[in-house]
């Protein structure tokens, strides 16, 4: 893994690519960087939107995603439509089974609901380390937030020095797309998605972790909804130490 990028270039990207759409940012991900970037995904409805604009442009370009052991069935139907329908053999990262298994142990399965410090020591082992390994090996990486999610994304932009993951590249193609235009994009094009969209769940994570919102509810609250003061991140965007 070679860091190509400083300060100064993220700034010219930023100024270069201000008023570019998505699809031409992705086209210079590939064009500068190949397989040295990939694209991280949850298969949520933003994710499917760079999945389809992705696999336009290269469909040997690669995905990947982290498979915690407590995912909907819904969401591994969506992966494996994804592998199908665009050819692309995503890569799955699993959590160190060994991590797993003393965590369990100690502090049982459904630890995640005793307090935020056990949630994130589960959302540490679980999602963030195997992502976090990952990165090493790679020079940059793609992903579908977008500002108007949670306030801790509010001031995200469309190229980013990642220092949380050693200063790699990250590219955020539609950091300032809203939920309307996601959907738009869906629909215009077809893409698959999550089914438990249409069941209410405008954000989806892990299973237990996870409910349906009323309409006109904010959209993050059915994650962990049992914390209420709590980041609703998992820390893979977000430094719980500051
Ligand atoms: S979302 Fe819940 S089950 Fe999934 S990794 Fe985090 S705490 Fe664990």
């Amino acid at each position: 893994m070679n860091v190509k990028f400083d300060s100064n270039a993220i700034k010219e990207l930023n100024k270069k690519f201000s008023n570019k759409t998505p699809e031409e940012i992705l086209e210079w991900c590939i064009k500068e960087l190949g397989q040295d970037i990939a694209l991280a995904t949850s298969f949520q409805a933003q994710g499917m939107v760079l999945i389809d604009m992705l696999m336009k442009i290269d469909n040997n370009a690669r995905i990947f995603t982290v498979d915690t052991g407590r995912l909907n069935q819904e969401t591994y139907d969506v992966l494996d439509e994804v592998r199908s329908k665009y050819n692309n053999k995503i890569e799955v990262l699993f959590p160190d089974r060994k991590q797993v298994e003393d965590m369990v142990r100690e502090n049982g399965m459904n630890l995640f609901y005793k307090g935020v410090e056990n949630r994130l020591m589960c959302c540490q082992i679980r999602k963030t380390n195997p992502l976090n390994n990952f990165l090493k090996s790679v020079d940059g990486w793609i992903t579908s937030i977008r500002r108007d999610q949670t306030t801790t994304r509010a001031e995200a932009q469309k190229f980013e020095l990642d220092t949380l993951h050693g200063g790699i590249l990250k590219v955020n193609p539609i950091v300032d797309w809203t939920e309307d235009m996601v959907w738009d994009y869906i629909n215009k094009n077809k893409v698959p998605y999550n089914k438990l969209h249409d069941m209410g769940y405008p954000s989806i994570g892990c299973e237990p972790c996870t409910k349906a919102v009323k309409e006109g509810e904010d959209p993050r609250s059915g994650r962990w909804w049992w914390e209420s003061d709590s980041a609703k991140e998992c820390g893979i965007h977000f430094d719980h130490s500051k």
